[in-house]
């Protein structure tokens, strides 16, 4: 029977992050991933290394701000491959973010109040310096060293060096067996031949997002009868396509981003955007055909002058899972549950992923779990097992856009 140290389910950032550093400090840790690699919030995300901006917005230094504002440099080094895990193969959409604010007193309050708390505080670019984009834009417009990454390459990069330790199986075919204790001394899976598969470990960790809730069901011998251990907050996000430029950037209202706009390029070359921030908080609530109206509103008074005529309008759903809090709001930090010897975890962001797994170490050091690798001969026992694809970008895979144009003839657009 095969043994290793740590088994991960889910192959989203954490997940994947976390993979990596243990096989790099010598746990023997395989992943096992149920659909596509990043399908969930990874894939659907934004790409942004926040360094903490949207927490600074009241001008106060909060606990997420102080946590999520040490992360910039270190993904700034595994970018440039200068750190591990190398991310060097990751695909950088921009290395800042434009930040400008609609024309209200608040507005000018929330600038001023995100310089405050970040490491990199937003520069003033002169009138010559601004994009073509932004220049009918009231008020001083500001650029950010911030950088945003494509969520599918990142997973790709991540899901590379260790590519012979991450594996698909089938969900409905998983059991826990449990020692004495009631501690996981192994899982059992279906190899693709119909085999079953008993794998000893020492530690599980869930990093499924969404998924963490099923799993933690089948992982307790006594489930817990508390089940508010996680939250779902959804967003509806908006997708733009066509000819608009390549743009990464905040508008600020108030206390908050009324819209974040980040950009990428689409497998046939075309620009896409993708809309989130406030608008996709308000969209929650609205139909599709609502949402792509109510966005194509705040673009217009987030960048007077833009030329909507022409473009393809799509929208996505998707929750952000996390750790419950009492508030329902976002948690302070990244979140980790331990019970015996299972660990289920959500970064809260995808830029919190390092500091999820330097935290995920401290529980194993804590729990006596060390690395035992000696040499690669133990992956031997898995090489039937298969591997997963990795996931694609929301963009690729919605179908029925619409132009305003379109909506509007068939009288959907007042
Ligand atoms: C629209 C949106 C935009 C965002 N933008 C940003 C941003 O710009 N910057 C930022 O820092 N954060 C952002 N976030 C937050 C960030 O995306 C998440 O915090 C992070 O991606 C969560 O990663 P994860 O690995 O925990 O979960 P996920 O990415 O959800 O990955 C879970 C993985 O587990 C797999 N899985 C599910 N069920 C099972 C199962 N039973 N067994 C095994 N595997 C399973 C899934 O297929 C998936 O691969 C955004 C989130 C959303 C929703």
């Amino acid at each position: 029977m095969p043994k290793v140290d740590l088994i991960i389910f889910g192959g989203g950032v954490a997940g994947l992050w976390t993979l990596n550093e243990a096989s790099r400090l010598g746990y023997r840790c395989i992943l096992l991933e149920a659909f596509e690699l990043g399908s969930g919030q990874t894939i659907a995300s934004q790409g942004i290394i926040h360094g903490g901006l949207k927490y600074t917005l009241q001008g106060m230094m909060t606990g997420s701000a102080r946590w999520i504002r040490e992360m910039p440099l270190i993904w700034r080094n595994a970018l440039k491959g200068a750190a591990q895990p190398d991310l060097s193969g990751t695909k950088i959409r921009s290395n800042h973010c434009y930040l400008w604010r609609t024309d209200s007193v608040s507005s000018r309050l929330g600038m001023f109040g995100a310089k405050m708390g970040l490491r990199v505080a937003p520069k003033n670019l002169t009138s010559e310096e601004t994009p073509e984009l932004l220049a009918q834009c009231p008020g001083p417009i500001a650029v950010m060293e911030e950088q945003v990454i494509s969520p599918q390459t990142l997973i790709a990069n991540l899901s590379d060096t260790f590519a012979d330790q991450i594996f698909k199986y089938d969900p409905e075919q998983l059991s826990f067996q449990f020692d004495a204790d009631k501690q996981i001394s192994s899982v059992q899976i279906l190899t693709p031949n119909g085999d079953s598969l008993t794998i000893q470990t020492d530690a599980v960790l869930l990093t499924a997002g969404r998924g963490n809730e099923q799993l933690r069901n089948l992982a307790q011998q006594q489930p817990s009868s508390d089940n508010q251990v996680m939250q779902k907050r959804p967003l509806h996000m908006t997708l733009v396509r066509g000819a608009l430029p390549q743009f990464n950037g905040h508008c600020v209202d108030g206390a908050k981003t009324s819209i974040t706009i980040t950009s990428d390029t689409d497998s046939q070359g075309r620009t896409i955007w993708q809309l989130g921030g406030q608008v996709s908080e308000v969209g929650v609530k609205l139909n599709r055909v609502e949402l792509i109206q109510h966005a194509a509103q705040e673009l217009s008074v987030s960048i007077p002058g833009i030329n909507l005529s022409g473009l393809e309008w799509n929208t996505y759903s998707v929750d952000r899972a996390e750790g419950a809090t009492k508030s329902g709001l976002r948690p302070e930090t990244p979140q980790i549950l331990k019970e015996g010897n299972l660990l289920t975890a959500w970064p809260t962001k995808l830029a919190l992923a390092p500091r999820l797994a330097t935290d995920i170490f401290q529980h194993l050091h804590d729990m006596h779990i060390k690395p035992t690798l000696e040499d690669s001969s133990w992956k031997a026992s898995f090489s039937g097992l298969s591997r997963p694809l990795v996931a694609q970008h929301p963009w690729e895979t919605v179908e029925d856009w619409m132009t305003l144009e379109g909506l509007r003839s068939f009288g959907d657009v007042a």
